[in-house]
């Protein structure tokens, strides 16, 4: 899917609406989750317009990955210390994806047993 920049995610980060914001650098942006869906919900997402995790690890450079996803292990220690915490992407709508800018989702805080809880 090609990148649409009205995408609500691509708002938040040009700051046409707020957010939660919990942590920010060069690579990345983090913020709650509108409708979260543990007591910790946090959703990391790059700076740069990519759709998906596909579209990111196929057009992103090697150091926006790698910033991308050491940004994803701040945000989890930052909010999280060192419990035990999920992380999930979903990538295209068949695997539920409603925003199509690529989001890592950081869940914590209450038991998680089926991986996907059902
Ligand atoms: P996904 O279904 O994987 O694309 O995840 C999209 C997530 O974005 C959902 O968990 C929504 O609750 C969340 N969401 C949608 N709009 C906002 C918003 N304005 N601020 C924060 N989270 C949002």
């Amino acid at each position: 899917m090609s990148y649409d920049s009205t995408n609500i995610f691509a708002k938040i980060l040009r700051g046409e609406i707020p957010c939660g914001k919990v942590y920010e650098d060069q690579h990345a942006l983090a913020f709650h989750d509108i409708a979260p869906a543990a007591p910790l919900h946090v959703l990391v997402i790059p700076k740069g317009a990519y759709s998906s995790f596909a579209d990111f690890m196929a057009r992103a450079t090697p150091v926006e990955v790698h910033g991308f996803f050491a940004a994803v292990a701040k945000v989890a220690a930052q909010e999280n210390g060192t419990a035990d915490f999920r992380l999930i992407s979903n990538n295209g709508e068949g695997a539920g994806q409603t925003v199509h800018h690529f989001h890592v989702h950081v869940l914590a805080g209450r038991p998680m047993g089926g991986l996907l809880g059902e």
